[in-house]
């Protein structure tokens, strides 16, 4: 059910509403009865990542995700996103909404042609409009244009339809299913990638689904967890955790991320001062992880993700 807060969030869909601590603090308690049942390799992820995003709620907040008006905008969003930033899908979501064309059978009966001049400003626009209009014509065609009849297809069902359509791979079809559907999967991109290599939670076989794997039975099956997660992974790559350079002095993660300890308390100390949160048995820093992120390698697992798609 969508639950849209316009006085909180003006312009913001929010189908869940904001994130509750008790009602997460339950779902992690039941989490950790079930955990005994877990490898314990399963159980140091699962408590790894709820630390990372209790850790990353407290620093960054709420993102308020997926910023849109309508669950078409929000697909819409997700497709020209693609190797985009979001401020650039902005002004083309703009374009259409100036000229009241925000409508799936509208763009259906759009020129080609009108339509790439109106998402020119998020690059690859003659590609993208071949994937809206792929969108739009998928949407009409099976479900009168109307994303809430989509959206009552089994959810798998849906995201394997989704995959079939031109210009959608993984990413977009679980943005969709997410942040419009409200259905409970893990949206993989790029900085969830960053984050699991350096925390090196991650085993060798980096694929998209085994990513999302990781992630769906190490957390509560639960959308609002999910929607704000991912926004939270966004916030941290964006700011801090940057592919170059990553602030790890300033980073709310350190204490948990094996590339962050490994740097901050080289010499066995803190930089800041802090040794309260070294690692159990890592005050002598050999015993931390010596592994550095091969360019190589990422390059290698980035092949692997859905190759058109990028991190907003
Ligand atoms: S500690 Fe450093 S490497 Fe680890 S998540 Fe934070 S910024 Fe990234």
């Amino acid at each position: 059910m969508i639950q849209v807060n316009d006085t909180d969030t003006p312009n913001m869909i929010r189908r869940y509403g904001g994130l509750i601590y008790g009602d997460l603090a339950h779902q992690r308690s039941q989490t950790d009865e079930s955990a005994g049942q877990k490898s314990p390799d399963a159980t140091k992820v699962a408590k790894a990542l709820m630390t990372a995003y209790d850790l990353l709620l407290g620093h960054f907040g709420p993102q308020n995700w997926w910023p849109a008006e309508t669950p078409f905008e929000v697909a819409l969003g997700a497709i020209l996103t693609q190797q985009v930033s979001w401020r650039n899908v902005e002004q083309a979501i703009n374009n259409l909404k100036r000229l009241g064309l925000l409508d799936p059978q509208k763009i259906r009966s759009l020129p080609l042609e009108t339509l790439e001049d109106l998402i020119r400003p998020t690059g690859f626009y003659k590609t993208k409009a071949k994937k809206v209009k792929a969108f739009v014509d998928f949407l009409c065609e099976r479900y009168d244009g109307s994303m809430d009849t989509m959206f009552k297809t089994p959810p798998e069902d849906l995201r394997k339809a989704l995959l079939s359509v031109y210009g959608i791979g993984p990413e977009t079809a679980d943005s969709i299913l997410l942040y419009a559907g409200g259905v409970p999967v893990f949206v993989v991109d790029a900085y969830t990638l960053r984050l699991l290599e350096r925390f090196d939670l991650q085993g060798n076989d980096l694929t998209y689904e085994r990513v999302q794997s990781l992630f769906q039975a190490a957390l509560p099956r639960d959308a609002t967890l999910f929607n704000e997660f991912h926004a939270l992974i966004v916030a941290l790559c964006k700011n801090i955790c940057r592919l170059s350079d990553p602030k790890c002095k300033i980073c709310p993660v350190v204490r948990i991320c094996s590339y962050g300890r490994r740097v901050s308390y080289r010499g066995g100390e803190s930089e800041t001062g802090d040794t309260a949160s070294l690692p159990k048995g890592s005050s002598d820093t050999k015993s931390l992880p010596k592994r550095r992120l091969s360019k190589r390698r990422r390059r290698a697992n980035a092949a692997r993700m859905a190759p058109c798609e990028g991190a907003m």
